[in-house]
This record gives C-alpha cells, structure tokens and sequence, in this order.
C-alpha cells in the first residue's frame, strides 16, 4: 500500500520508521533484527536510506596518498526487497538526484516496481566530495524537485525512451522538509517556497528533519500552510543517545538543541540514555497532542528505546 494511503485510512497516528543499510561487505543480519524487533510495532511503512559514492583517502605507509572512490552504504533496494516481501510491510526507498542519472535512476524505479515497492522519498543528496565528470550521454537531476518531475513522469508511462506497452506505475512520493530550514537556504520562506515546488511537482508527502523543538516543527508547519502546501507533514525524531551528539547532530544536521536539553545533558551525562528517551517521549506526548498525522523515528542503533516509546503512545 502506499504511504498516502497509509495516511488517510489511518484512525490514529502513525509511526514509520527509518534505518540505514549495513556498511559494505557486512551481513544484512543486524538491519533484520531490527525489522523483527519492529514487527510488534505493527509498522505501517520503513524507510531506508540511499548512499550516494563518495571518496576515502588512505595514507599508506610511504607518505603516498590512495583514493577510492565507492558507496560505503549500498543495497537500499535489495534491503526494500527483503522488507517488503519476507516481512509484508511496505517500505519506502530512498532514491537520490545527485550521485545518479536519470538512466540509473529510471532503472531502480523498474527494479522497485518488480519488488512490488510502491514508495519513494524524493531526495537531492548532498554533492559528491570528489570531482565527477557528468557522463555526455547521460542526464541527471538537479534539485529534488526534479527528481520528482521524472518519477511522475514515469508514473504516466513516460520513460527516457518511448517505450510502448509499458507496466502500470504507480509510485507515490514523499520528500524532506526542514523545520529550522535547509543549510544552503538564504532564510526559511525561501526553503518552503522551494518545498512547494517538489510538491507541486507531484510530491505526496513530506517527512522533516529531526528537531528537538516542537515549536520548530509547529511554526514550519504554520509557514508551509501558508504558503499553500496542503500535504501532510510528517515530523521525524531521533532519539538522544549519546553526549557527542551534542556536537555531531548539529553539525551534521544542522539542528539547534533546546537550552534545557543542553542543560540537561551537560549537568548528568551519564543519564544521557534516559534524558534521551525522557525528552523524545515528551517530544511525541506534545506532537500527538496536537494532531499530528505520525511520528518517524530515525533509527540507528537505538530500536528498544524506541520500541518503548512508541509502546507508550500505541492504540
Ligand atoms: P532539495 O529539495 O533539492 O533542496 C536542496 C537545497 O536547494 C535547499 O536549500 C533548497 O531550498 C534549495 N532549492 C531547491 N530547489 C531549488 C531551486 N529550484 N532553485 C534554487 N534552490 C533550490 N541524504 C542521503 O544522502 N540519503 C538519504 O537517504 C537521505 N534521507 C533523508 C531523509 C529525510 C527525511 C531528510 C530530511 C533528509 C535526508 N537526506 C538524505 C539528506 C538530504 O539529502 C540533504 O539534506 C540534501 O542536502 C538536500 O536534499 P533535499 O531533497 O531536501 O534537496
């Protein structure tokens, strides 16, 4: 089923969740333990993430310098598959713009529609950290917005080549949101004017950025409204779990922590796992109280903290 639908059959809110395939090489056993450990939950949806190629630089013992260039991160389609098919809960894929032509990109919405995966997030990517030459015979995507336009235009049986006869498409499309704005947008009206072209692009959806302030996510959602985005908005939450998040979320993410979690944290850090948890639930008490459509949790390594919230919240 797709997520939309999902969304508007639902009586209560949802919970989704969102989890990172293994690094290379290693066994997809642990991102399986972490869909039984879900399974309970009841999800209605799993996301998992996209990894774009990126280079890694090695200084062998000569002073030279190697550099590979590789995905620390693939098989976001085959864990879907996996997902969808062993354990007959829809998942959502996230598929990149940037990293990807739009050949490649067409290519992993037919392998997703032979999964029988109907959802996908919509998302730029952030630029390749080395120099890559684009391909003359190839064409890519820019913004998300684009990566968008292309999806629908598959979803009208519209492929890069005309094709005749093709399989019904059917995809519904999520794509991200910023409460506290994207870090390139010159100011948050500029972000959410930007946020509405992916949705009017065809963008059913939207799922935020983690925040640790309600009233972020409730002013974002007052300025989206106003601007005319009537799709729901999803807020995401990642729970707290270590005191160097502190440092590594905002500057990954590009978030600000409330000054009392701060205070919190820095004044009892060996609590951090319960501080953690303490404040995400409070985070998702206050959401739910005000009528949100669904929580999702990003997940890492932190799915019993996060089965229990949840387990609170559940009707
Ligand atoms: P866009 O919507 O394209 O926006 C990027 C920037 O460009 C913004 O500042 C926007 O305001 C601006 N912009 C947009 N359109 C235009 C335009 N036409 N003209 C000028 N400016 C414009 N990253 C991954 O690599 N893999 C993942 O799986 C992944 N999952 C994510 C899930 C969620 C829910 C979120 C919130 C983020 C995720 N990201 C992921 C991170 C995301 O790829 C980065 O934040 C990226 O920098 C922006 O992606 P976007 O889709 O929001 O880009």
């Amino acid at each position: 089923m797709k997520v939309i639908e999902h969304l508007n059959n639902a009586k209560n809110p949802l919970f989704s969740y969102e989890i990172v395939p293994p690094p290379r090489g290693r066994s997809v056993q642990d991102i399986i333990e972490i869909v039984e450990a879900l399974m309970p939950l009841n999800p209605p949806w799993i996301d998992v993430t996209a990894h774009a190629s990126a280079a890694y630089y090695n200084e062998r013992a000569d002073g030279s310098i190697e550099r590979k260039i590789y995905k620390k991160r693939p098989g976001t389609i085959g864990i879907c598959g996996i997902i969808q098919n062993r354990f007959k809960i829809d998942t959502v894929a996230h598929l990149l713009s940037l990293g990807y032509t739009k050949e490649e990109t067409e290519d992993a919405l037919l392998e997703l529609n032979f999964l029988g995966i109907h959802n996908v997030l919509a998302l730029r990517g952030d630029g390749p950290n080395y120099k890559k030459e684009h391909a003359k015979d190839r064409s890519h995507n820019s913004y998300a917005s684009e990566l968008v336009e292309q999806i629908q235009q598959i979803n009208q049986g519209k492929f890069l080549e005309e094709i005749e006869d093709c399989a019904k498409f059917d995809f519904c499309v999520g794509v991200a949101g910023y409460p506290e704005k994207h870090f390139e947008a010159a100011n948050l009206k500029l972000d959410v004017a930007n946020l509405k072209r992916k949705v009017e692009a065809g963008a059913d959806y939207v799922v935020t950025q983690m925040f640790y302030d309600n009233e972020k996510y409730f002013h974002f959602v007052d300025l989206c409204r106003q601007e005319g985005i009537k799709v729901p908005i999803i807020p995401g939450i990642k729970v707290l779990r270590s005191t160097n998040q502190l440092v590594s979320v905002p500057k990954n993410f590009y978030i600000d922590f409330p000054d009392d979690l701060v205070e919190q944290v820095t004044s009892d850090p060996k609590n951090i796992i319960a501080i953690g948890k303490q404040w995400a639930t409070r985070q998702v008490e206050g959401l739910l109280n005000k009528g949100v459509p669904g929580v999702h949790f990003y997940i890492m390594n932190d799915t019993a903290t996060i089965v229990d919230i949840v387990k609170k919240f559940q009707k």
